[in-house]
């Protein structure tokens, strides 16, 4: 804390408190966490202090031990916030017990020797329950991203959300106008005059196959603009009639 002009002001530790929580999905981010941590304890304990220390020493034993660490963590992508959760819940331990500690020996350090985790996962005998209230998100392109298992997901163009799975989406209030006629082929429209159609908002232009072909996809990238054509202004609809015109040569 701020003192004499020196450490950090109150509105500095404030904002490094408000750090994003974010479950570690590889050895890398176990080890970029446990780096945070290390920070912060250097900042609030001071710089060799016991926390400090030790975190220093098991970043060191992950590094010398990566294979081993990221050899869990293919089989069980949950591994680094289990490890990492270990972590946290020894140094809650030890900080209950400073609280709580009338003197300095009656705190027992050895509950943050962290030696014999990492002798666990070598083993292969670490097991830790993480809490029910925990979500650690199945692997996603972005965790993977990079990895050895590199894989990503490429859906037509479309970026697909993480969170939700593509779903189709049907559009029942269609302007009749627009909706394809009797031996009217989709693909007529599917691609053509990309630029021609009118801009829905900042970030999109009205969907095609929505306001034509009545459907589309929850992970469109035109998605905001998947509304009932009663919720189309009449601007919109006639700079869309102008496109639909264009394509169909009219
Ligand atoms: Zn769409």
């Amino acid at each position: 804390m701020s003192k004499d002009g020196r450490g950090k002001s109150w509105d500095k530790v404030q904002s490094l408190m408000k750090q994003a929580v974010r479950t570690p999905m590889s050895v890398q981010e176990l080890l970029t966490q446990l780096s945070y941590l290390r920070g912060a304890s250097c900042i609030f304990f001071g710089t060799g202090s016991l926390i400090s220390d030790r975190i220093s020493s098991l970043e060191s034993a992950i590094e010398n031990h990566k294979l081993s660490f990221e050899l869990q963590t293919s089989n069980d992508n949950s591994f680094p916030t289990k490890f990492l959760y270990a972590i946290d819940t020894k140094v809650q331990r030890l900080l209950l017990q400073c609280k709580e500690a009338r003197a300095r020996d009656e705190v027992n350090d050895r509950i943050i020797e962290f030696d014999h985790l990492v002798s666990m996962v070598l083993d292969q005998t670490f097991h830790m329950q993480l809490p029910l209230c925990s979500h650690v998100p199945t692997d996603t392109p972005e965790h993977v991203a990079g990895g050895p298992n590199k894989r990503l997901k490429i859906s037509a163009g479309h970026p697909s959300p993480e969170s939700a799975p593509r779903s189709m989406v049907t559009n029942n209030s269609q302007f009749d106008a627009f909706k394809l006629k009797d031996g009217e082929d989709w693909k007529t429209f599917c691609g053509a005059s990309v630029n021609d159609r009118p801009m829905w908002n900042d970030q999109c232009r009205m969907c095609a196959r929505w306001h034509i072909k009545g459907n589309c996809f929850s992970d469109c990238p035109h998605a905001a603009s998947h509304v009932p054509h009663e919720k189309v202004s009449t601007e919109k609809e006639r700079s869309f009639q102008k496109y639909v015109k264009k394509v169909r040569g009219d």
